[in-house]
């Protein structure tokens, strides 16, 4: 019992120290501070809000935060979320949206989760501006940075990534992201070991996403690949830029 404890407590210090040191990094939070924290009601964003919750010791504390969750009407049930977020005490909004039926429309011109993706960013963009926030913290990790990297050049025919923080409307609001240095499995495990209400996936996309294959044949690469280590290449090169590339003629 007390080795599980301690075993927790070193999981809880290895995720907040990490996360602390992406906001101390990039500067991404500052006294005054109101953060809208976006909980999707995954494990990301659930270990996102409980690490908020508890604080960084090392990190202004006169910051806010509101806790925001958009129901895309997938069919989860936000219920057992809404009580988590009244035992944590914190400031939150629940927000009902069709998008579901959008993004599933089999009349749609664009990929469901570019739509679904499109429409709760817009939402939360709205929220923000309610709730005059002037950050929106999200859960996104190093394995989700890497893998928008591939998608945007797999699908997007772009070189882009997802930045730990970006401005939007010419900086008036910015996405933070803490979990920028963190893997995808230590925040896995430690939401389990925290046992924080995961909310169950009934969208009929699921595991059959963009994002899931780039994330297959990132595995596929790296298991006949023993001596590279092929996800943190990917990451480093975020910071080896070279665009020694001659610019493309126009055709006359
Ligand atoms: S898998 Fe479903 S819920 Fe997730 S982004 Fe795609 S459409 Fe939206």
């Amino acid at each position: 019992m007390t080795e599980t404890f301690n075993a927790l407590k070193r999981l809880r210090r290895k995720l907040r120290n990490r996360a602390e040191k992406a906001i101390l990094d990039f500067r991404m939070i500052q006294p005054g501070d109101r953060i809208l924290i976006a909980v999707s009601g995954g494990s990301d964003s659930l270990s996102l809000l409980q690490l908020f919750c508890e604080g960084f010791p090392h990190v202004a504390h006169d910051f806010t935060f509101v806790a925001v969750h958009i129901d895309a009407g997938f069919g989860s049930k936000p219920n057992i979320l809404e009580s988590h977020l009244k035992n944590l005490g914190v400031t939150y909004r629940i927000v009902q949206t069709d998008i579901a039926s959008q993004a599933l429309n089999p009349h749609a011109k664009k990929n469901p989760c570019f739509i679904c993706s499109m429409y709760r960013r817009k939402r939360i963009y709205e929220i923000a501006d309610e709730e005059s926030c002037s950050k929106i913290a999200t859960g996104h990790h190093k394995d989700d940075m890497i893998e928008t990297l591939l998608l945007n050049i797999f699908y997007g025919r772009k070189i882009e990534a997802m930045a730990p923080v970006q401005p939007v409307f010419q900086g008036n609001l910015s996405i933070i992201r803490p979990f920028t240095y963190i893997d995808e499995d230590l925040i896995k495990q430690f939401a389990r070991e925290m046992e924080l209400p995961v909310l169950q996936k009934h969208c009929p996309m699921e595991g059959n996403t963009r994002r899931e294959k780039i994330k297959n044949l990132i595995r596929d690469v790296q298991r006949d690949e023993k001596n590279a280590n092929i996800r943190e290449n990917i990451f480093k090169s975020f910071y080896h830029v070279n665009i020694d590339f001659p610019e493309k003629k126009s055709r006359k």
